[in-house]
């Protein structure tokens, strides 16, 4: 079992995680390794990481700078070397308690076993409105169910790891792509816990941006959407234009109409810059995964002597 843990700045965590995930495999004595991914921290987290692993099997991957979570889940994927792995965030805020239902799940034929928040009471009210936004966009007009509040933490099947790993999609949205690659698959329904030491690294800038990276790739209604609306738009004024002619001929020429001139102009522009800008946005897209340069870079790869032994 190959336990995933991205870790960005959590020096203060990050020897705790890897205690308590040694005790939890070794309880269910199961043979593991602890993969902890240092995506660019600017603390200590990879020294303590290396560290803790005089107990723990661990492998530290240090990539050369923070290149975000999504990322650093792939540079662990990639190396994890397991029958199974498990990613798991480093601020230890879902329990520990959840993996032997995950397990059980598992063995039971699941390749895929995925957390799931049980509710989001935890959070402010504006952030679940645009949660749940964000998951109808997703869901218009695609055939890939991404169950709503799903977590990163889960367990899978080496299958799924390699089919994850086999996509040459770079800029990854990997809730997306767990449901996109499909399998046996099952929820646990979890509580989270609040973050045991240091802030979230996902402020309303970050999650936007991973949002329009899901929306970006994961739906194409947005492109297309244009074409209903400017045939709308153009058959309305289609038939203002015969109302206009038909009211000049019965009751002549009226030069009223300024407002409605300025309001149409305005308002067409607008639009029509918003559908750009929405195409920019997929071209955007195309542009970074046509440059081809890959997702992350490992700058050091150590391993601890109970991994080693391994
Ligand atoms: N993380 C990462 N790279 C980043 C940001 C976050 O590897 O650029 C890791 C972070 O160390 C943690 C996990 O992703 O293990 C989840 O981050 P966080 O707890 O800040 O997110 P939240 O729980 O608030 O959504
Ligand atoms: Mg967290």
């Amino acid at each position: 079992m190959s336990f995933v843990i991205p870790a960005y700045n959590e020096a203060g965590n990050i020897a705790e995680v890897i205690a308590s995930v040694h005790a939890e495999a070794t309880r269910l004595d199961l043979s593991h390794e602890i993969l902890i991914v240092d995506d660019g921290s600017s603390d200590a987290t990879c020294a303590e990481a290396m560290n803790a692993g005089t107990r723990a099997p661990v492998r530290v991957l240090r990539l050369s700078r923070n290149f975000g979570k999504e990322q650093a889940i792939m540079a662990g994927l990639g190396s994890a070397l397991g029958d199974a792995v498990v990613i798991l965030d480093a601020d230890l805020q879902e329990p520990l308690s959840y993996f032997e239902t995950m397990l059980r799940h598992y063995q039971n034929g699941y390749e895929m076993v995925y957390a799931v928040r049980a509710h989001r009471r935890d959070e402010p009210r504006a952030k679940r409105a645009f949660t749940r936004a964000f998951y109808k966009m997703l869901s218009l007009g695609s055939r890939v169910s991404i169950p709503t509040d799903a977590r990163d933490f889960r367990l899978m099947d080496r299958r799924v790891v390699d089919a994850l790993c086999a996509l040459p999609e770079r800029d990854r949205f990997m809730k997306g792509l767990y449901g996109w690659v499909g399998f046996r698959s099952i929820a646990v329904p979890i509580e989270l816990e609040p973050r045991r030491n240091g802030t979230s690294k996902f402020g309303f800038a970050g999650l936007f941006r991973l949002a329009l990276t899901g929306l970006t790739s994961f739906t194409d209604w947005p492109l297309r959407m244009w074409t209903g609306i400017g045939m709308a738009i153009a058959s309305l004024s289609i038939l203002y234009g015969g109302w206009i002619a038909l009211r000049t001929l019965l009751f002549g020429v009226d030069v009223q109409g300024w407002s409605t001139l300025v309001v149409a102009v305005c308002l067409l522009g607008g639009v029509q810059l918003i559908s750009i800008g929405v195409l920019g946005e997929y071209l955007a897209r195309v542009f970074t995964e046509v440059k081809g340069r890959p997702g992350f870079i490992i700058a050091e790869e150590t391993a601890s002597d109970a991994a080693r032994r391994q």
